[in-house]
């Protein structure tokens, strides 16, 4: 028995080392990507995204490393995410500088027509399949210049897209520690010139986890996850600053967040008819797929009639989008709740009332026109302004301006300008 039990210690170990290790591109150190002559002389980069961080979140509390960081770079009033405003389609969107209506990461959940499968965020397999990422990721973009990349966590940079992945890069693991993040991307800069990456990404889930649970209105539970996680940036300043390299860094977030109380919950069972159409849930969008394309107008006619807290529209009139939506993996109509309201199970808002009826979450995936669901945009380093400020930007076009500071060309089909960013550079001589 001792020895089975011995044996079980070994793999699980075994299994846990192997989870962790930083995988290598294709999985084959000889084929890792090292850096050109000419990337070797271009600047450092790296891109943290701080999941769910608010707008509004560094005036009202004032962490001092952000603050510091803000004072002596450059800051947007706030980031425009991209609709609907939730973290997948968002982060792959500020990868890739396109809508999700052309990079095809619709939702954190959608409809695929060409698979016929339900993408969801919580399925390996599909996170890591690259044939559902469009566009071209940054770290992509950088390869294909011979530029090494590394990535500790950000939505794509686990999947093969275009047959490749960052340098160095980690399967998604929201359990490891904020410090071991920080500490690795570290090391990373530390390396020889040669394998030593040029881009970096980093992801902190804290200040989304919080407003989840506590909503964006409770002053206590915010300013401590952002006071926690403003020490652990201030560490990576520090470090960044130690490796006397030129070193940009932008900090951006996915969206923001708005409270709601429990009795603003709709079940989506309310409108779910499985017999007519296919429903996909976003909570502040649900995309619903007739089974039959005939049957559109009737679907829609019988939906309207439900319309209690909620709107529906057929896909092309729905508001909220930038364009004219015409991915077809939208579905044919929309149902979105009205500000305040968010749909979930049934099960879900009766967990909810059974523990406090009275109690107030955070949501978000509302139009973007809502500031609440605006983000943040700071960044600091050689290539930016010392003090600058620039109005609301949407976060289409982080990418063109990533690809400025690497001295990497700019795709042609991205929906991003860098010109709407270039006020933040520094003029080069
Ligand atoms: P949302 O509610 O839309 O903000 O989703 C946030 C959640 O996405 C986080 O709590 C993470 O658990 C999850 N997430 C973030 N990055 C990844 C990833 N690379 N793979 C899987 N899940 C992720
Ligand atoms: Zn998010
Ligand atoms: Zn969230």
């Amino acid at each position: 028995m001792r020895k089975i039990i011995y044996v079980l210690f070994l793999f699980i170990s075994a299994a846990i080392i192997s989870s962790c290790k930083t995988r290598a591109n294709l999985n084959d150190t000889s084929s890792l990507t090292v850096n050109s002559k000419a990337s070797e002389a271009k600047p450092y980069l790296i891109l943290v995204s701080l999941d769910g961080f608010r707008w509004d979140y560094v005036e009202r509390f004032k962490p001092p490393h952000l603050t510091s960081f803000i004072k002596n770079g450059v800051k947007a009033e706030s980031l425009i995410p991209s609709f609907p405003s939730k973290t997948f389609p968002n982060h792959y969107t500020i990868a890739t500088g396109m809508y999700p209506e052309h990079h095809g990461i619709l939702g954190n959940s959608f409809y695929s027509y060409e698979k016929n499968v339900i993408y969801k965020i919580g399925n390996r397999d599909m996170v890591e399949d690259g044939s559902f990422y469009g566009g071209t990721p940054i770290w992509v973009q950088a390869d294909k210049a011979d530029m090494v990349t590394a990535s500790y966590f950000f939505v794509g940079s686990e999947a093969d897209v275009q047959g490749i992945r960052p340098t160095y890069y980690k399967r998604y693991d929201g359990s490891v520690k904020n410090e071991v993040r920080v500490a690795q991307a570290l090391q990373w800069l530390k390396l020889p010139a040669k394998e030593r990456p040029h881009l970096i990404t980093l992801y902190f889930s804290d200040m989304d986890d919080i407003g989840h649970r506590f909503s964006p209105n409770n002053n206590e539970k915010i300013k401590k996850a952002l006071f926690d996680l403003d020490e652990t940036l201030g560490n990576l300043f520090k470090g960044v600053k130690e490796t006397g390299l030129p070193v940009n860094i932008i900090i951006v977030s996915d969206h923001g967040m708005t409270a709601i109380p429990v009795k603003n919950y709709i079940p989506i069972e309310s409108i779910k008819n499985d017999d007519l159409f296919l429903t996909i849930s976003n909570g502040a969008i649900v995309n619903i797929y007739p089974k039959d394309k005939t049957k559109i107008d009737s679907i829609y006619n019988y939906l309207k009639k439900k319309e209690t807290n909620f709107k529906v529209y057929k896909t092309e009139n729905t508001p909220g989008f930038e364009y004219v939506p015409k991915n077809k993996n939208w579905g044919a109509i929309q149902v979105l709740p009205d500000l305040g309201y968010y749909f979930t199970k049934q099960t879900s808002i009766e967990t909810m009332n059974s523990k406090n009826p009275n109690a107030v979450f955070g949501v978000h995936g509302y139009d973007t026109s809502f500031k609440d669901m605006h983000g943040i945009f700071y960044a600091n380093g050689p290539a930016f302004k010392n003090g600058y400020v620039m109005p609301s930007v949407k976060n289409i076009h982080i990418y063109p301006l990533m690809c400025d500071i690497l001295g990497l060309p700019i795709p042609g089909d991205i929906d991003g300008k860098l010109i709407e960013m270039q006020g933040v550079l520094k003029s080069k001589e």
